[in-house]
């Protein structure tokens, strides 16, 4: 699976050098200001929340990034609140900015605000996560979303030591009891993360490795709205009561986000895990998070997906002033993220799976967290 998407990325990168080369992204040139035009212009950057950690790094990394090209910016969170969020663009479409990155919180409410931005002649680039059912979106810089998943599924097997951390088969036979949770459904990537994981997860579920004791195994199910981690908590409390009371125990949880991790560890908590007699089932995350991670370290919570928001913002940086210079961006894929209107050129990151084993070299050594803020 892993392969032939490689296979398909790296042909993609071909294609759009092809592409490029004959400068058949002509659309974006055309609608863009002219060079020597954007000096000091407006960029719009609006952000879901900053009840995340990660948003607010990315949010932080992208207007300083942007500022030290001479652009101006204008950067807002919007607490999750979709009306917020399209009062914010009105805005800075009524600012004059002469482009918008949007972190959207629904990636299908801000068609109107996109269509004002179309008429204005003002590019829009998604970050992270894609925004759908609009021709008005003209690239996307995001990671490998259904790579995280597949991490995240790979990283629960090792956990569980049905898989050792080079791939090989581990010792651990199981049956394992598992539950499964995802991420708000009205986030692309939430989708692609759960079947990245599912990819990965299906055959073990198939052969009775692991058993989904709840029985809940399709999205709409384990999607947990906004990714608000006391609805995680609610939702795990609620399976312990309903799955777990009659003395089965949970070895595993596929958790696609560390607030929902920290939410369904305390959930566990309450519900006498965590102890020398009783440990914490194998629990996954995303983003790095220092909560999370020092939770890691205390052997609470198992692994996280690390995605280096400082190379985000600077992708995206570099993208951007592309694209007002009248440039044509690199991508390097053109055919996973269709919007429901168009395939989104877009250029896609890796992330890395953090354990107890790597934090200190990859989180670390890596510049980004200090010894000291680890503890
Ligand atoms: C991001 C994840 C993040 C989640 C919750 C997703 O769109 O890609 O990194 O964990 O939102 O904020």
């Amino acid at each position: 699976m892993r392969f032939s998407r490689m296979g398909a990325i790296a042909s993609a990168v071909v294609l759009t050098a092809a592409l490029t080369a004959c400068g058949s992204s002509e659309k974006t040139a055309d609608k863009q200001a002219s060079a020597g035009d954007t000096k000091g212009a407006l960029i719009g950057v609006t952000m879901p929340t900053k009840s995340s950690e990660r948003w607010i790094s990315d949010g932080d990394n992208l207007k300083k990034q942007l500022e030290a090209l001479g652009y101006q910016v204008d950067l807002q969170y919007a607490e999750n609140d979709i009306p917020t969020q399209t009062q914010q663009l009105d805005n800075q479409i009524t600012k004059g900015a002469k482009l918008l990155i949007i972190a959207s919180i629904d990636g299908t409410a801000i068609t109107t605000q996109l269509e004002n931005a179309k008429a204005n002649k003002i590019p829009v680039i998604a970050y992270d996560r894609l925004i759908r059912n609009s021709p008005n979106v003209d690239y996307y810089a995001t990671f490998d979303n259904f790579k995280v998943g597949v991490q995240q599924a790979t990283s629960l097997l090792t956990g569980l030591k049905v898989l050792n951390a080079d791939g090989s088969k581990g010792s651990a036979k199981g049956p394992f009891n598992i539950e499964l949770f995802a991420g708000s459904p009205d986030d692309n990537n939430a989708t692609f993360f759960f079947n990245g994981a599912m990819s990965i997860l299906k055959p073990y579920i198939d052969n009775k490795t692991l058993t989904v004791k709840s029985g809940q195994t399709d999205f709409k199910t384990v999607a947990i709205l906004r990714w608000d981690p006391a609805t995680a908590q609610k939702r795990m409390e609620d399976l312990l009561t309903s799955t777990y009371k009659g003395g089965a125990k949970v070895d595993g949880v596929l958790s696609p986000y560390d607030g929902l991790s920290i939410g369904i560890l305390s959930a566990l908590k309450s519900n006498g895990y965590g102890t020398s007699a009783q440990k914490y089932p194998v629990v996954t995350g995303q983003d790095a998070e220092l909560a999370s991670v020092k939770s890691i370290i205390a052997g609470e919570q198992y692994s996280t997906i690390y995605k280096d928001t400082r190379e985000l913002a600077k992708t995206t940086v570099t993208m951007a002033d592309a694209v007002l210079k009248g440039q044509t961006p690199q991508v390097n894929n053109t055919t996973d993220y269709d919007n429901g209107n168009k395939v989104v050129p877009s250029m896609l990151l890796q992330s890395v799976i953090v354990d107890k084993t790597n934090y200190q070299k990859v989180l670390v050594d890596g510049g980004y967290y200090t010894q000291a803020q680890l503890g």
